[in-house]
């Protein structure tokens, strides 16, 4: 896959028939191919770059016409992966497709590996890693928000942001280094003391930026809601509520939704998988256990729970006690039926909701349900939800890279402090910086790079 001196092909656009096909062709030998099979009516040699040209793809072994085409040349200089490319938007049939790969390939192109072509871009140094892990988490993207977020990292927003920290960092080494050149005289322990200091301001650096990732990875992921209380209180009316559509069955005999239903909706911008689970009571029936056994498992696999009652009839003893089995986990109480006359004291509703942040509402009516949208997302997210600027660690690598970074940068100061010969610092420091710079692809990354780009669609 590394071998660069290839020429590739691969479809770009999704397999099957469509109205147009993008045919990807990247390497030494894309234009003289292109000249072999593509013909235009102006008779070029070579197509200008940059510019896109009607013709027709005909097959040089038998002067067979494959389709008539647009292709669009670019130079190394300015292309997608830094080598000479050419793309072929042709009629999106496979049998076309089928016979222009082939084609390209009879004269010495080969098929692409997933991912190939982004890799290319990162091998030939038109971006680095974590841009071109952010394509891939372009193309992933579910909601439009996920992708603006891609799109950040994939402008190099990242890369960006580490830059003055690796320079900082950089910075303390040559102190360090210089200190251990004239090592008949130990660093002084005023420039010591600095260094400890700037060693333990960066550490706050990544310390928040490594804090980021739980809200990168909920951003990036999504995550996951179940919806628990009683039987009848409005489970499932307040699933369809939150989905804005009829999914679950609501019914007036409790014990209705006896297995888990569940379903992605997209809240501001976060993909959520909403979990609407079998009402959990005292039971005695085989079917009905099993069916809150399941709501037990679905609240401890859940990122967060919606605990919800029914001011309508009295609190019961057992929401009470489900309130206490979710003490440990994020949850929002929900007092549902609000449109109803509430049988609740203000104390009742205190003593629900202990502390959680709560939410009055009417599935039935839909009343305040777009107040617990965001009271919910604000929840997930932390205030201020998805508004906050500056860095956002969305990719696990670039997180325990950042972490591993952090332990470096402490067991610096740590040798410094201690009084440690400066090499000891030194070599903490050095690990730190590796870890940096295998964020972006600069060191030490050659034996995760199959791995990356493997997750890539083909003609990528
Ligand atoms: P679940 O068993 O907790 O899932 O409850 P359902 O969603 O099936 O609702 C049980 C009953 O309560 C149904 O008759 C619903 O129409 C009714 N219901 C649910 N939410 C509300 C609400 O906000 N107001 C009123 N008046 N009735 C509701």
């Amino acid at each position: 896959m590394r071998d660069l001196s290839d020429t590739i092909c691969a479809l770009s656009t999704p397999p099957g028939r469509s109205g147009i096909a993008v045919v990807r062709l990247s390497g030494p030998q894309t234009f003289s191919l292109v000249g072999r099979i593509f013909v235009t009516g102006s008779g070029y040699k070579q197509l200008p770059a940059r510019r896109a040209m009607l013709g027709r793809v005909v097959d040089p072994r038998n002067g067979s016409e494959i389709d008539e085409a647009i292709a669009t040349c670019f130079e190394s200089g300015g292309s997608y992966t830094g080598e000479d490319m050419c793309e072929f938007s042709l009629h999106g049939s496979p049998v076309l497709i089928s016979a222009l790969l082939d084609c390209l390939c009879a004269y010495g192109a080969r098929l692409a590996e997933p991912g190939e072509f982004t890799m290319r871009a990162y091998l030939r140094g038109r971006i680095d890693l974590a841009q071109a892990e952010a394509v891939r988490d372009i193309i992933a993207a579910t909601t439009l928000y996920q992708a603006q977020i891609a799109a950040r990292q994939r402008s190099g927003a990242l890369s960006r942001q580490l830059q003055p920290l690796k320079e900082s960092l950089i910075g303390a080494v040559v102190n360090l280094e210089s200190a251990v050149e004239f090592a008949d005289e130990d660093l002084p322990v005023a420039s010591r003391e600095s260094i400890v200091r700037q060693l333990e301001d960066l550490r706050g650096q990544l310390k928040a930026w490594i804090q980021t990732f739980r809200r990168g990875r909920i951003i990036r992921d999504g995550f996951s809601m179940a919806i628990v209380g009683g039987p009848n209180v409005g489970k499932s009316s307040l699933f369809n509520a939150l989905l804005a559509q009829n999914r679950s069955i609501v019914a007036e005999i409790p014990g209705t939704t006896r297995d888990l239903v569940s379903e992605v909706t997209n809240l501001g911008g976060v993909p959520v998988r909403l979990h609407d689970t079998a009402g959990i009571h005292n039971s005695d029936s085989y079917i009905e256990r099993l069916g809150i056994d399941r709501s037990m498992q679905a609240i401890a696999d859940a990122d967060a729970v919606l605990h919800v009652a029914d001011t309508s009839r009295p609190l019961l003893d057992q929401e009470l006690a489900l309130k206490e089995q979710l003490r440990d986990i994020h949850s929002i109480a929900v007092m549902n039926k609000s449109d109803l006359p509430s049988c609740w004291s203000p104390q009742e509703r205190n003593e629900f909701a202990a502390g959680r942040p709560r939410a009055e509402v009417s599935a039935k009516t839909l009343s305040r349900i777009d107040a617990l949208r965001t009271m919910i997302f604000e929840h997930i997210l932390g205030p201020g939800g998805m508004t906050q600027e500056g860095i956002l660690v969305t990719n696990l690598r670039h997180c325990r890279n950042l972490e591993e970074a952090e332990q470096g940068l402490e067991s610096a100061g740590s040798a410094l402090q201690a009084g440690l010969s400066e090499e000891f610092a030194l070599a903490d420091l050095h690990r730190a910086l590796g870890k940096l710079g295998e964020i972006t692809g600069e060191t030490g990354v050659d034996d995760i790079l199959s791995g990356i780009f493997s997750q890539f669609c083909v003609g990528k």
